[in-house]
């Protein structure tokens, strides 16, 4: 910018002065040669010559001969009302009515007598006038358009504009010094202080505060380091407790089927079916488990790919709630089904087996004390609805959006009944999710809960 002020106040002042007079002139005198085209002079010219601050002279030229038939004398220091006096008026004639047009300066000295320069010759001290001279003819007379404009010497004015520039450019200067020793400061340390605090938190410390300072940009950056540490540690603390919690499952079980082994090898009469079927039972505990993880992790796995085939979503719940027989018999579980009709759907099988198997896992660890676990299966505009009822203490409508999340666990309990890795929900939002099917919870505290997935029926 001060380039810019510098350039045009001071180095093209001169040249944009001298076009601006120029074209001023030209305009006037194409003005005055309409009004002299009309007929109708008279306060036309005075009028143009107002506008352009400028002094006009019309003459018409008939056989050599040029008689002043206009005038507006505008500025005192014009010389074209004093043409008579030299030759002038012959020599503008003559070149305008060569070349359209003509322009002449004239500077003048300070005795008043006029000293004669070309246009390019300009010495820009002295005060001087230029003459534009334009012919226009209408049938065998010529008119004769003069336009004289006033050039004050502009070098004074150069002079105070850049002695003004001087003392700007110096202000502006140590403004912007100052500004940007203070932007610099609010907006660099904070970001350097950032910077060392996302070093300790690479270090996996997540006790880190990232402060933005006063900047928007700056501020939200600090936020968003917070959140993702914050994320972070929520993480790590998931995990870790995810660790336990394996490791407790997985030595539990293992204890047992030791423990049992030991007894059956070493006492005899121990090798009972009973004590067989503990260890069985364990066995299939730990697998689960073990499963768990794999599916999990498979299916977080980018390009984890579903196979769809038809088959009937009834039967595969039928099938997966078969598993459950014997807990029925043995433990007095009250699991029902209620369909009016098999309902084939287009998905991936054995993923399905494993979505209505892990809820109705999930209801039978968590149903109340009456052992009651509904499973339903309504239609409604061309798509089939499995709903999962228990009657167990629900879940705090807080925890609702979170138990779908991998290691979640509502609460921090861990006892055998129940056991739970916190990684069934997330397998099943996983695997509806990739089938773009629609799935929810509705529960109530001390009432049960209900958790449902719908998928378009294939008739
Ligand atoms: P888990 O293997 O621990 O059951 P899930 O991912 O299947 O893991 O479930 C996450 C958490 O959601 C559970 O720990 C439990 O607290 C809660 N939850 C899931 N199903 C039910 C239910 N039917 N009733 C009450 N709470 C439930």
């Amino acid at each position: 910018m001060i380039v810019l002020l510098w350039l045009f106040q001071t180095v093209f002042l001169d040249m944009i002065y001298g076009a601006v007079k120029k074209r001023d002139m030209k305009n006037c005198a194409s003005d005055v040669c309409e009004i002299t085209l009309d007929g109708d002079l008279g306060d036309g010219v005075v009028a143009a010559a107002k506008k352009y601050d400028c002094c006009v002279s019309v003459y018409s030229i008939e056989d050599n001969y040029g008689e002043l038939i206009a005038s507006a004398h505008i500025q005192t220091a014009c010389i074209i009302h004093r043409l008579e006096d030299n030759n002038l008026l012959n020599e503008f004639y003559e070149e305008a009515k060569e070349h359209g047009s003509y322009v002449k300066r004239i500077e003048i000295d300070l005795d008043g007598s006029e000293k004669i320069v070309t246009p390019d010759k300009r010495s820009g001290s002295d005060p001087s006038t230029v003459i534009y001279a334009e012919v226009t003819s209408e049938g065998a007379t010529d008119y004769l358009v003069l336009v004289d404009s006033e050039i004050i010497p502009i070098s004074a004015t150069t002079r105070v504009l850049t002695y003004q520039l001087i003392i700007i450019t110096a202000l502006l200067l140590v403004a912007s010094v100052i500004a940007s020793i203070i932007i610099s400061r609010r907006l660099s340390r904070p970001i350097e202080k950032m910077t060392k605090e996302a070093s300790v938190l690479a270090t996996g410390r997540y006790d880190v505060n990232f402060e933005g300072g006063s900047f928007r940009e700056a501020k939200e950056l600090g936020d968003t380091l917070n959140y993702a540490a914050g994320e972070l540690s929520k993480l790590d603390a998931m995990q870790k407790e995810l660790i336990a919690n394996i490791s407790h499952d997985l030595r539990t079980p293992l204890t047992m089927i030791r423990g049992y082994s030991e007894v059956m090898r070493d006492i005899p009469g121990e090798m009972n079916a009973e004590n067989i079927q503990v260890v069985i039972d364990e066995t299939t505990r730990l697998s689960s488990l073990v499963t768990d993880l794999l599916d999990l992790s498979k299916l977080t796995e980018e390009g984890a790919v579903i196979n769809p085939e038809r088959f009937s979503l009834t039967e595969t719940v039928r099938e997966a709630l078969s598993r459950y027989s014997h807990l029925v018999e043995k433990d007095g579980y009250d699991i029902t089904f209620e369909a009016d009709r098999d309902v084939y759907v287009v998905a991936d099988k054995t993923r399905m087996l494993q979505v209505v198997y892990n809820l109705v896992n999930n209801a039978i660890n968590y149903t109340g004390e009456d052992k009651k676990v509904t499973v339903t299966q309504t239609e409604e505009g061309g798509k089939v609805k499995i709903s999962v009822t228990d009657t167990g203490e629900g879940i705090p409508e807080d925890q609702l959006p979170k138990i779908w999340e991998r290691y979640y666990k509502v609460g921090t309990f861990h006892d055998r009944g129940r056991v739970g890795t916190g990684l069934g929900l997330s397998i099943v939002k996983n695997v509806l999710t990739k089938h773009g099917a629609s799935f929810g919870v509705t529960s109530k505290i001390g009432e049960g809960s209900t958790f449902w997935f719908e998928l378009p029926i294939s008739e």
